[in-house]
């Protein structure tokens, strides 16, 4: 399959109509074996995969990475191809917000917007619920395929379709880590080898927390709390932002006798590279303790 790329509105509007089922893969770019396997399960939902490639200024805050944000173009462009992807979209920001044109209306992610990461990030999620609908309207795509390492962002999405009739079937996928267990991340590449050891603590906080399923959710934090303890001790040393273990829809935190689905959510910042990571686990009723 030739692969088209749409780098304004109106090519992308040009080539909308030669493709049927559109499967879309919203992306950053600094394509990574993560964003290959949204690909692949893209392929197995549409006659069309789409990604689309855009560093949304609207998510970064002042301080944030923006500037330094991987900009890996022609690398991803082989990337989409050696995927079978159909159509890659990649606007300039011009495109995406025209100067003077734009009367300023975005999307509200609301409270939920303003909790875990969005507590750290104040106005990243709104960016991000804004982009993806403006991606939606212009792509059109049936299905948009997002990735469980951005569980909060997966959950408002979810929201935001759901709660504005947004005719898109939201699909997703499993992180994918290295063999170590650090999640693959497009600012992973941000880490010196001793920060990228001590980034290993937020995947192991979150085994050893999910181990701790079985005995409820204040054995599972006080678990996960105890490697970010010490990652904080460590050389270079992790600031933990936060470990929560939060309602998978809301993203309130659980109660000690919650008992259901969760997400363990860690972030922290290792140098000056920001890294979230979360696992899915259940947290079971705790067995009876026995009376003799
Ligand atoms: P990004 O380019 O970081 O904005 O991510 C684009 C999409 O890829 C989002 O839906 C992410 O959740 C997803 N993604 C990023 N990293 C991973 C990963 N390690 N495993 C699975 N999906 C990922």
């Amino acid at each position: 399959m030739t692969l088209v790329i749409a780098r304004t509105r109106e090519e992308l509007a040009a080539e909308r109509s030669s493709f049927g089922t559109i499967a879309l893969v919203p992306t950053m770019g600094a394509l990574h074996e993560g964003h290959r396997s949204l690909m692949r399960r893209a392929r197995g939902l549409a006659g069309t995969v789409a990604v689309s490639i855009f560093v949304n200024p609207l998510q970064f805050g002042p301080n944030e990475d923006l500037d330094r944000y991987p900009r890996t173009l022609t690398d991803d462009l082989a990337v989409c191809a050696d995927e079978g992807v159909g159509l890659v979209f990649a606007p300039t920001v011009e495109t995406m917000y025209p100067e003077g044109r734009s009367t300023g209306v975005t999307v509200s992610a609301g409270e939920m917007g303003t909790i875990v990461e969005g507590a750290s990030r104040p106005g990243h999620f709104d960016g991000v619920l804004t982009v993806v609908l403006k991606l939606f309207n212009l792509v059109r795509p049936e299905i948009a395929v997002f990735g469980e390492k951005d569980a909060q962002q997966l959950a408002m999405i979810r929201r935001m379709v759901a709660d504005l009739n947004v005719p898109v079937w939201i699909d997703a996928c499993p992180t994918v880590r290295e063999n170590d267990g650090l999640a693959l991340s497009s600012r992973n590449r941000y880490l010196s080898p001793p920060e990228r050891v001590t980034a290993l603590s937020l995947s192991l906080a979150l085994r050893r927390g999910a181990a701790a399923a079985p005995d409820g959710p204040a054995k599972v934090l006080k678990a996960a709390r105890s490697v970010l303890d010490e990652a904080a001790d460590t050389e270079p040393p992790l600031e933990l932002d936060y470990v929560k273990l939060v309602d998978p829809t809301t993203f309130h935190e659980v109660d000690e006798d919650y008992v259901g689905p969760a997400v363990l959510a860690v972030a922290g910042t290792v140098g000056s590279t920001h890294l979230i990571d979360n696992t899915p686990l259940y947290l079971t009723p705790e067995p009876p303790t026995e009376t003799r």
